[in-house]
């Protein structure tokens, strides 16, 4: 079976960072930071007040049209149960702060009935802790979001959709709204929060091979012990 693993996520960047007019915030860099997953918070912070440009070595239409079917069971499905649904580009969700920062996301799926909406997200990997709250947030986002047509349902369901032999969809009851503000304090902060590099993060990282100047782009020797 097809799939994204981390080694074929291996980063060929070119770096050209360029100052964002305010701070954008992505809802899954937020998710992997939250989760633990993305230790170096850094990474997240510099991304919200740079935009980076970069490109993957491989080549992601399999991928792609792996995920793109599984979204549109998801949709045949709530479908044949009488919701209706908005897919990807029509769930586009940005909320501004006061300050001018945006926090943004785009989940996969929503779908509506009556006085509910179901936030769907579709993962053809091994589930993560992320996974959840990357919904999470959607679900947060798409509460305050006033143009989306789930703006009149008074409940909002989340889901993460895993392939079948990944075990089953988990349904979330609320958004986690204040890790979600802890994390995005330290992103919006003027002052960056301090490096934490490690080659097992650094080598998965767009802001390796240049743009990071603390980068670990090595794996460190084993040290050779005589005890055993
Ligand atoms: S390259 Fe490493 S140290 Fe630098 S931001 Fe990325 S994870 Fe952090």
């Amino acid at each position: 079976m097809l799939r994204l693993t981390d080694l074929e996520v291996v980063q060929m960047a070119i770096p050209s960072p360029t100052p964002r007019s305010a701070p954008y915030t992505y809802a899954t860099w937020l998710s992997k930071a939250m989760a633990g997953e993305h230790g170096c918070l850094y990474a997240g912070w510099f991304k919200s007040h740079f935009s980076v440009q970069g490109k993957r070595d491989i080549n992601l239409d399999a991928w792609t049209a792996e995920h793109t079917a599984m979204v549109h069971d998801c949709a045949a499905e709530f479908r044949a149960e009488g919701y209706e649904v908005y897919l990807e580009g029509q769930n586009t969700l940005r909320v501004r702060g006061q300050g001018g920062a945006v926090l943004g996301g785009k989940p996969d799926l929503v779908a509506v009935m009556d006085e509910t909406a179901v936030v769907v997200e579709c993962k053809t990997g091994n589930p993560r802790t992320s996974d959840s709250l990357q919904v999470r947030l959607y679900m947060y986002l798409l509460s305050e979001w006033s143009t989306h047509p789930a703006r009149e349902c008074r409940r909002i369901l989340g889901e993460v959709r895993y392939k079948p032999d990944r075990g089953e969809p988990l349904r979330l009851p609320h958004a986690a709204a204040d890790l979600m503000r802890r994390y995005m304090q330290v992103f919006l902060s003027p002052v960056p929060p301090l490096a934490t590099p490690s080659f097992q993060e650094c080598r998965f990282c767009e802001l390796a091979g240049g743009v990071c100047m603390e980068s670990i782009e090595e794996e460190p020797e084993a040290v050779v012990v005589g005890w055993f």
